[in-house]
Formats: structure tokens, sequence, C-alpha cells
């Protein structure tokens, strides 16, 4: 896997520091886990946080958020009460969210699905696993808050590149996109997404009630 999209420094510095709420957490957590330069790069903040910290006073806080997440991924299912048994829907759940309940597939949009993915409910961010036909070309779309996408499986290209597995694309009200997923195959995210979708154009306005994310 060749990852090329990597979050945003400061986005991994406050992952470290367990400063993300939910939903985000998880969508950078388990970037970081595939990710070897991101590895290194939260592990070396938290060395140096621990480093300060131990100048400041001896507390014995050091920021373990990384385990916090690292463990809830990497923990065997036997550890959650009853996991739900496998069966052929649940095919496209990846091993990263296996202690995680996740809900039905929903139909968004032609060619576009979503199951939404149970958080304790603190944060204002929604993590949803999004599911696009191969070779769909999404509205373009707006953001109203922020979006934080991890490509699973498949690919999509928009003006900021390709994006494959392992990838990572970060997006807020700033960006205007139409993705278009790659024709290998359908293609999985794992979205964190504060506010709604405001799609464009008059197509666009015509289909956005019936959008549902
Ligand atoms: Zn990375």
């Amino acid at each position: 896997m060749t990852i090329s999209h990597h979050p945003p420094e400061d986005l991994l510095a406050d992952f470290a520091a367990g400063k993300l709420e939910e939903a985000h957490q998880l969508v950078v957590g388990v970037h970081v886990a595939g990710c070897a330069r991101c590895t290194r790069f939260v592990r070396a903040i938290e060395q140096l946080a621990g480093a300060a910290l131990e100048e400041v006073e001896p507390v014995p806080t050091a920021p373990d958020a990384f385990d916090r997440v690292m463990s809830r991924i990497e923990n065997s299912p036997a550890a959650s009460a009853a996991p739900p048994p496998a069966s052929a829907a649940d095919h496209d759940i990846p091993p990263a969210l296996r202690n995680y309940r996740i809900g039905k597939r929903r139909r968004v949009a032609p060619g576009l699905s979503m199951r939404p993915i149970e958080l304790s409910g603190s944060g204002k961010a929604r993590a949803f696993l999004l599911r696009s036909a191969p070779g769909s070309r999404m509205l373009e779309h707006t953001h109203t808050g922020t979006e934080l996408t991890l490509v699973l499986e498949g690919s999509f290209s928009h003006e900021g590149g390709r994006f494959g597995p392992g990838d990572f694309d970060y997006g807020d009200d700033e960006v205007e996109h139409r993705p278009i997923v790659g024709d290998e195959g359908p293609c999985l995210c794992l979205v964190a997404m504060t506010g709604n979708l405001r799609m464009n154009g008059l197509l666009g306005r015509l289909i956005g009630p019936f959008v549902r994310l």
C-alpha cells in the first residue's frame, strides 16, 4: 500500500495529544495505524510532550491517546461483549472497526450508500462508512463543516489528486470538489463529518433534499 496523502501536521499533533473529538480521533487513528510515516511523527510528538512534562514537574500523565486508540483498534473482538456474528452484509467492515457498532447500510443517492458508526455521542462530528459505485461521479458539493476521509478500498480522484487505500483527505468549507470514483471497484471510505453537504448547480439543488448525509 503506497500512501501519498497524509493528515496535516497540526491534526496529527492534536491527535497525539488526544484533543480531537471522537470521530476525528477514529479516522486519523485508522490512518496512523496503517502509515509508518505518521506513526513515527505521532510517537515523536508524544516523546517531546513526555519530556516537556518531566521537565516541568514529575506528573505521570504522558499523553497516551495514541495507545488508547490503537488498543481499541487492535484488541481482539473477544474483549468486547458479544460481537455481532459476521455475515455477508458485514464484508465491508474493515478489521480496524471491528470493536465498533456499525449500523445498517442506508442508500444515500444513486450509487452511494452509508453505514453509521456508533460513537459515544460526546462530539459534534458523525462517523460513517461510505460506499460509492465504481466510476460514479459525485455531484459538485461544498461542506458547511469539515470532512475527514480515509480511503479503505478502491479510489477516487479530484482536483487534489488521486486517493487510494490508506490515503487521507481533508475538506472544509473552503473546498469545492467533485470526486470521481475509480473504475477498479467500489470505493469504501471511512468519513468523519461535521455540518452538511451543500449541493451546487441546478441538479444538485434538485436532488439535494434527497441526499441524506
Ligand atoms: Zn500518514
